[in-house]
């Protein structure tokens, strides 16, 4: 991790589950982290509990992934305040239950602008100051076990209908983006995350108790990310797919 020493990554989705637990680990590790998330509270919570020490290389600014404006004005800040962005973890998200076809579209809308367009919306804010400078960066997906199979693990389960094209669609930025990176003679990785169920504030508590142990805990999908960024430059982990032991 030594290149990655004071580099700067921003993280959709700081405020809690694994954008939180990434924040920790990439603080930790050495290198200069944003936490983007409109609950600013949490954030400041976060930056709170780190080691005293570590606190000077936490940042924090609010914002709302699903408008493009305030991406804008936060990677401006970005820009002015660290120089540039280096890694790009883009982990915000949220999901709606029920079934899509008879789903209000406005829910599917905020569904999409959240996870499939706030994901855009910073990648190419992202790419754009990596290349400029000429940065070997880093462009990360937390995409999930839905967004590559679409697959329902419980087909009595709807919590995930609406959620699993905005994956779906994520898997295909990816891997648009790694294209368009070589054809461009740019050096960035790209990386996907894809957890199974992780124990965090998205998943309800009733199917938590239903999974009881078989669930990751959002450091584990931390560490996928770590694992992601320590590999030498020429070479690129793609795709981490994750699943708790004994998940289906
Ligand atoms: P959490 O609910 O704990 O975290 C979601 C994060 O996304 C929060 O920090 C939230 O911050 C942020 N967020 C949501 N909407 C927006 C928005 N419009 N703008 C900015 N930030 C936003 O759940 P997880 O940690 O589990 O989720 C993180 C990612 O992991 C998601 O993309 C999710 O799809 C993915 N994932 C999760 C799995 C799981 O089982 N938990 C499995 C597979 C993938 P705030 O509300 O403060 O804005």
């Amino acid at each position: 991790m030594d290149r990655w020493q004071n580099r700067v990554a921003v993280i959709s989705g700081a405020s809690s589950g694994i954008g939180a637990a990434c924040a920790r680990l990439l603080v930790a590790a050495g290198l200069q982290v944003v936490g983007l998330a409109r609950r600013t509270d949490r954030l400041e919570q976060l930056r709170q509990s780190l080691p005293e020490e570590q606190r000077k290389r936490f940042h924090q600014h609010k914002c709302d992934v699903s408008q493009e404006l305030q991406v804008d004005t936060a990677f401006e800040w970005i820009e002015k305040e660290l120089g540039g962005i280096d890694v790009l973890i883009n982990n915000a998200g949220i999901v709606l239950g029920g079934q899509l076809i008879d789903m209000p579209t406005k829910d599917i809308n905020n569904i999409l602008q959240t996870n499939l367009m706030g994901s855009i919306y910073c990648t190419k804010l992202a790419a754009g100051s990596m290349r400029r400078r000429q940065v070997a960066g880093h462009l990360i997906f937390v995409n999930s076990t839905a967004g590559v199979a679409g697959y329902k693990p419980d087909p009595a389960d709807e919590s995930l209908n609406a959620y699993t094209p905005s994956k779906f669609a994520l898997t295909a930025v990816q891997e648009i983006c790694r294209q368009e990176l070589i054809n461009q003679g740019s050096k960035i990785k790209t990386t996907s995350i894809n957890p199974g169920w992780v124990a965090t504030e998205i998943v309800p508590d009733e199917t938590k108790a239903k999974l009881g142990e078989v669930i990751l805990q959002a450091d584990d999908v931390a560490q996928a990310v770590l694992y992601a960024l320590s590999t030498p430059p020429h070479t690129q982990v793609e795709q981490i797919t994750l699943r708790a032991v004994g998940e289906y």
